[in-house]
């Protein structure tokens, strides 16, 4: 039995996740549940569960929480704070941690399972955006095992060596080759999209999301974190990672070996597939994910990605090249200025806008430890404020 801390259960990928715990109840035991303030799923997740722990992070929510246990007699204890997201991902009883936190939110508990030694399942694609070597190294250094839940990196990993030690030369790895859908406004014309409104960006063609996640889908944003968050997990240089447009997400991502061979990893579009291999690992479990059937997909098509349309694909590549606290600078304005295109603030097309003008207005500096992320994430969520302010 294995006792499981699921960061961000409300959400998205956290409700997935509790979908292949429920199909498993002899393998996974739910240690805590957390959420930001979603008092009404939080609860129904508790009393199907029964976790020792629930943790909320808004104060009024967890008072509501709190009355609602002690009413229903449920034995859950709640918890706030940033603190108890922590430590309910270090307790010992924990075996591994889900996380699926959105956003730079995340790093820190996500941080906190990596230096306990836990196994981590990631969700959180910003903690290696944000802070790719100081986690990578706390990852090295405690011995945890690190599962990618990224789709993309989730076929990676399955398309690479077994035991892939980081040296991908070495492995005979010639290139990743990372597949992207291309979002909602993959072909719409270039004219519409200074008016796309927050829920034409939301609903993506073909992967039900958070509406975070759903709009760097749209901006092409996702893909860029997703080539640096694949600079981490696997080593690999800006120019070792091609991204290729796959609208119909069937092949979730490639790897191309120096024999002229490639592997690839396929199957619906459905978390649960990615979530249940990494629940599993090395074995292999029932994730309730439809089979795949290639006649009804019956054709495949890829297209280089177009970085005109994509201007934040091409922001991604650059503070990836740039290195250092560039990262964790573009990943802090593309939360402030995604957050604003939700509420309406800005327009879809002013998103790169504001992240471009971050990044040149702000120097980038060497990353040694965690307070050069965090201070760099700070400073430039504040200049992307400034910026907003003015717009
Ligand atoms: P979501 O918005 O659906 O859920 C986010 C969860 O985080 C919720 O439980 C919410 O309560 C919690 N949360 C939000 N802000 C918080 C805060 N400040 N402090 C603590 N908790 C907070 O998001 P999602 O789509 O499930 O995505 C979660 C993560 O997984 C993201 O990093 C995303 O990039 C990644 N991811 C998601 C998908 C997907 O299919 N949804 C695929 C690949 C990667
Ligand atoms: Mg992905």
């Amino acid at each position: 039995m294995q006792n499981i801390t699921i960061l961000g259960s409300t959400g998205s990928i956290g409700t997935s996740t509790l979908d292949v715990v429920a199909r498993h109840p002899n393998r996974y035991q739910v240690y805590a549940l957390t959420a930001y303030k979603q008092v009404d799923l939080l609860f129904q997740q508790c009393v199907q569960f029964q976790p020792k722990f629930a943790v909320l992070l808004e104060e009024g929510a967890v008072a509501q929480m709190r009355a609602r246990v002690k009413e229903a007699g449920l034995a859950v204890e709640v918890l706030s704070g940033v603190e108890a997201l922590e430590q309910v991902c270090i307790a010992n009883e924990v075996h591994a941690v889900m996380a699926a936190i959105v956003g730079a939110a995340g790093l820190r508990p996500t941080l906190a399972a990596a230096r306990a030694g836990k196994k981590i399942l990631l969700a959180n694609k910003e903690t290696l955006v944000l802070a790719g070597n100081v986690f990578m190294e706390a990852v090295r250094a405690s011995g945890s095992a690190l599962l990618p839940i990224d789709s993309e990196h989730n076929a990676i990993f399955q398309s690479l060596p077994h035991h892939y030690n980081g040296d991908m030369h070495g492995s005979g790895v010639r290139r990743i080759l990372l597949t992207a859908s291309g979002g909602p406004f993959r072909n719409t014309p270039l004219s519409e999209l200074q008016h796309v409104t927050p829920e034409q960006a939301c609903a993506h063609p073909n992967w039900v999301m958070g509406r975070k996640i759903s709009v760097d889908s749209a901006t092409m944003m996702n893909k860029g974190l997703e080539v640096i968050e694949a600079r981490w997990l696997f080593n690999a240089q800006a120019d070792d990672i091609q991204v290729v447009v796959h609208p119909q997400s069937v092949i979730h991502s490639l790897v191309e070996y120096v024999d002229g061979s490639v592997l690839a990893q396929l199957g619906n579009p459905d978390m649960r597939t990615p979530i249940a291999y990494g629940l599993a690992y090395p074995e292999r479990i029932a994730s309730g994910v439809c089979p795949l059937d290639l006649f009804k997909v019956a054709r495949m098509d890829f297209v280089a990605p177009d970085f005109e349309r994509f201007p934040c694909l091409a922001l991604a590549y650059d503070a990836l090249r740039a290195a250092g606290t560039a990262p964790a600078m573009l990943n802090a304005a593309n939360e402030v200025a995604v957050e604003a295109f939700l509420d309406k603030r800005i327009a879809f097309l002013d998103i790169p806008k504001v992240i471009s003008k971050v990044l040149n207005q702000l120097p980038v500096s060497a990353v040694h430890e965690l307070d050069d992320v965090l201070e760099a994430d700070a400073r430039a969520r504040a200049a992307a404020t400034a910026l907003l302010g003015d717009a």
